[in-house]
């Protein structure tokens, strides 16, 4: 896979089809495959915070965003062949995976899961929310948020902590934490709340 390297963070120039693959192949194994969208804002943020550049390294990272394809031009010589944002790219993977799979909501506003919840229920009926949580939880109570998450072991969870938090959040917990596929998913819950 051509990349994108920049001060360690490396994203890949995958096309919507080669993620959907990538995630099935992980659900399928039952391997744990973490997927981050990359944009500007989170580039620049790791540009000046190594140990988030450092937490983005567990991630197989994809582009999203004018921005990170100018720095593929300026970089590389070449844009990436899509554009691919969580927001689209989760609700069209569910859409087209016919396989039920169980999912996870953390994060966001209390109450905003639930009702995204909810609506994933009437949109992707063949999935099923096994457990929610909301985003504003205590350092201290971060064990109990993972070892609820476990009890679930849901096939993906979706962590919308905002950056860097999310990915901080996937990076240091994933090889405790049973889910086959962890994504860092921005504002997405809050979008599907309505
Ligand atoms: N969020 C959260 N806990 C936090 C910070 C953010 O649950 O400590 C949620 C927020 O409610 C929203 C999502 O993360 O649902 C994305 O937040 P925001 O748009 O602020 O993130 P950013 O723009 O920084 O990525």
């Amino acid at each position: 896979v051509d990349r994108l390297e920049l001060e360690g963070v490396s994203i890949s120039d995958l096309t919507r089809d080669e993620v959907f693959s990538r995630l099935r192949d992980a659900l399928d194994r039952r391997t744990q495959l973490c997927l981050g969208f990359c944009n500007a804002n989170m580039l620049l943020k790791a540009l000046g915070l190594p140990a988030y550049a450092a937490a983005l390294r567990s991630f197989l990272l994809v582009s999203d965003g004018l921005g990170i394809d100018l720095c593929s031009g300026l970089f590389r010589g070449r844009s990436f062949r899509q554009n691919l944002n969580g927001t689209d790219l989760i609700p069209a993977f569910l859409a087209t995976e016919t396989a039920p799979r169980t999912l996870y909501l953390l994060g966001a506003k209390p109450g905003i899961a639930e009702a995204a919840a909810r609506n994933l229920a009437l949109l992707h009926p063949q999935h099923r929310v096994v457990g929610v949580r909301d985003g504003y939880f205590a350092p201290a109570e971060t064990g109990a948020v993972i070892a609820a998450i476990n009890a679930a072991s849901p096939d993906i969870l979706l962590v919308a902590l905002g950056n860097p938090g999310q990915e901080m959040f996937i990076a240091e917990h994933a090889p405790r934490i049973d889910a086959r596929v962890l994504m860092g998913v921005g504002a997405l819950l809050d979008y599907t709340a309505g």
